[in-house]
């Protein structure tokens, strides 16, 4: 069975300096807040040109707890596409502030900055995009549109750690970026982490109190807060893998560079923004032909996904308050996308072997 991810052959590779780590940190049992979380977010902040790096539990909390610490709440509106994991617009909801769905720009999956100053009202705080597939959305149409209406940007960065736009890192160019260390991510923990990359001093000390309790002295508590950290573990491994996540997104680029030239002429294949570096987090091809696909995928023992097939505008979670959107490129991507395998260790002979089955079923 070829996955669409294999983490098995990363842990070998780096077997003996995690294993070596994570028995440091458990003869240390400085378990949270530790010497390993202090410094990953040192180098996580540097690696990103980032002034403040500040870890939580998870991608979902970090965008909750900078849409928090943004002062963002009930009344408000996030802007956001609808083409996204589920847990963009779970977090805008947790606030109490209303989820504003938009339409996505075809060719990059990410939301549309048109359709963004369009949904831009009296009511609006901030823009949400999510640099979808690892490819960074338009940042400097949505910064444009953000000081026209003094709105915040508050970017998803879950699966594109590591991708620049105009060279810089994604997750530096608004009040906040998100970040998620879930396993399958480009850079992923043996666990669930999350962080939140900011310029704000002011900022980075409201998400310090955030994660720990609404604490920064012990058992002082300014206000209501959560227990939402990074541990020492997952930190420790983190560090590990941080060095080489250059390597490893250029083994992603290098897969899904030899599956576009292989598919090119039989799908479409994913278009790069020449303005941004695309990291793929996922190979993400469009077809009429998804289904014959998938199956001929399946018979050969190849793993394939749809990323995703229901927009969060009609989610059940979401449908009745969204009655009256209509979505179409989002919807017609939904009917039409499909996900390959990769990760970094992907063998060229195996993308070809998967292009090859691909080809077959598209009917040439
Ligand atoms: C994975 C993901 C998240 C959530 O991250 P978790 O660490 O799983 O909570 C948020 N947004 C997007 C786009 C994601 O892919």
């Amino acid at each position: 069975m070829i996955p669409m991810v294999d983490l098995k052959e990363q842990y070998h590779s780096l077997k003996a300096e995690i294993d070596a780590a994570l028995q440091e940190v458990l003869e240390n049992t400085h378990f949270i807040l530790g010497p390993n979380v202090r410094q990953f977010e040192e180098e996580a902040a540097a690696y990103l040109g980032a002034a403040h790096a500040v870890s939580c539990a998870s991608g979902t909390d970090a965008l909750h707890l900078a849409l928090r610490a943004a002062g963002i709440g009930p009344g408000d509106e996030v802007i956001l596409p609808a083409f996204t994991f589920i847990a963009t617009a779970e977090a805008v909801s947790y606030t109490g502030a209303t989820p504003v769905f938009v339409d996505i720009d075809p060719r990059t999956f990410n939301m549309d900055p048109q359709r963004v100053a369009d949904a831009v009202t009296a009511r609006t705080r901030a823009l949400l995009p999510v640099h979808l597939f690892g490819q960074p959305a338009d940042l400097p149409a949505l910064q444009a549109i953000a000081r026209r209406h003094d709105l915040v940007i508050i970017e998803d960065c879950a699966q594109s750690f590591g991708a620049r736009r105009d060279g810089v890192m994604t997750g530096t160019a608004g009040l906040a970026g998100c970040h998620s260390f879930f396993p399958s991510k480009n850079l992923g923990a043996y666990g669930d982490g999350g962080m939140i990359t900011t310029g704000s001093e002011a900022m980075a000390e409201r998400l310090r109190q955030l994660r720990n309790h609404g604490s920064t002295r012990r058992y002082h508590h300014d206000f209501v807060g959560y227990n939402s950290r990074l541990d020492e573990i997952q930190a420790a491994i983190l560090r590990i893998k941080l060095r080489r996540i250059d390597d490893y997104n250029e083994g992603r680029r290098r897969a899904a560079h030899q599956y576009t030239e292989l598919l090119h002429d039989v799908v479409e294949t994913p278009y790069e923004d020449p303005a941004g570096t695309h990291v793929f987090h996922q190979y993400t091809i469009l077809t009429d032909r998804r289904d014959a696909i998938q199956e001929a995928l399946a018979e050969a023992g190849i793993a394939s996904a749809v990323y995703y097939p229901i927009p969060l505008h009609r989610q059940a979670v979401y449908r009745e308050a969204c009655r009256d959107v209509h979505l179409p490129v989002t919807e017609s991507v939904c009917e039409r996308c499909l996900s390959l395998p990769i990760y970094p260790e992907l063998p060229p002979d195996t993308v070809e072997h998967i292009a090859r089955v691909v080809r077959r079923a598209a009917g040439c």
